[in-house]
């Protein structure tokens, strides 16, 4: 298998989920080995921040990148859809601080990489193929990854709301026809009492109903009901691809999540980066990614054909 990249530069504006403030988001070919590297500008000098898991900063509500004073937020619907689209190799250049939440899930942006379309590079791509079962255990929240053939995923949730109750989704095959089908337009979720809370601190100021779906005690508020019954749990998977994107390498692994988050799924990256005995990095150049954060240096043109 080899690596791609998208065919030519796209773009999108939106508004962040939890700023409210508008941003321009741009997609760009990136170079093979390149990854996916995100490119804050619109504050003084542009800086790249890789999306791997050492410039994780928050997995509080969504997850955040950063390095020094530049951050990016709300990566993961985008990371998700990269992921399992097979995009190894991409510039994400915004002018705001968080990616634009659109409708809430990764439909926009399998819509923007299929708009663009994929290319084909030269260099094969790597993945990480599990080797021995790693888990991670959180009170009663639990994350394993054990071997597999491509990618599998069970998720579950238990939520004390009766409109969400027990969901779950059993070896899931993730694919980039299942991905469309069944998981890219299921939206992130809030609770009213919690929305309330969290502009009071003044965060999801972005946040309305064409953008979350909000419940109150009992039921879903957005006018045209759920996209499918369990939503909750498929954006809860949506969300884990998003979240391992930032591995670097696609995983050839069975992952099983009870009760997850993003502080969860980012609990087994640091397990799978503290045993690197459990997996082995097939099919590619054993190399790291190119990329270190830091302000971009004037010389790279990040223009010149890939
Ligand atoms: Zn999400």
């Amino acid at each position: 298998m080899l690596q791609h990249t998208i065919s030519e530069e796209i773009s999108c504006t939106g508004i962040g989920l939890h700023t409210g403030q508008p941003v321009e988001l741009k997609l760009r070919p990136a170079r093979e080995n390149t990854g996916i590297v995100f490119i804050r500008e619109g504050r003084g000098h542009p800086v790249e921040i890789p999306a791997r898991p050492e410039y994780v900063t928050s997995t509080r509500l969504a997850t955040t990148l950063g390095f020094g004073e530049a951050t990016v937020g709300t990566v993961e619907h985008l990371l998700s859809a990269f992921y399992a689209l097979g995009v190894d190799n991409a510039y994400v250049s915004l002018d705001g601080p968080e990616i634009p939440v659109m409708d809430g899930s990764s439909a926009s942006f399998v819509f923007l990489v299929r708009s663009a379309g994929r290319r084909q590079q030269g260099q094969k791509r790597s993945k990480i193929r599990i080797k021995h079962e790693i888990s991670v255990r959180d009170g009663a929240r639990s994350i394993s990854v054990r071997p597999g053939e491509g990618l599998l995923v069970d998720y579950a949730i238990e939520y004390g709301h009766p409109t969400i109750g027990t969901q779950k989704i059993d070896g899931f095959v993730v694919t980039p026809e299942s991905f469309e089908k069944e998981i890219c337009r299921a939206r992130t979720f809030g609770f009213l009492h919690e929305v309330e809370a969290l502009w009071k601190l003044g965060l999801a100021k972005g946040g309305t109903l064409e953008n979350t779906v909000v419940l109150d005690k009992e039921r879903v508020l957005n006018g045209g009901g759920l996209r499918w019954t369990d939503e909750f749990v498929r954006h809860k998977v949506l969300d884990l691809l998003g979240d391992l994107a930032l591995l670097g390498a696609p995983i050839e692994g069975h992952v099983s999540v009870s009760r997850g988050g993003h502080a969860l799924h980012r609990m087994l990256l640091e397990e799978l980066m503290a045993a690197p005995d459990s997996w082995e990095l097939t099919g590619g150049a054993q190399t790291s990614r190119e990329f270190e954060a830091g302000e971009i240096v004037p010389s790279r043109d990040l223009t010149a054909p890939v």
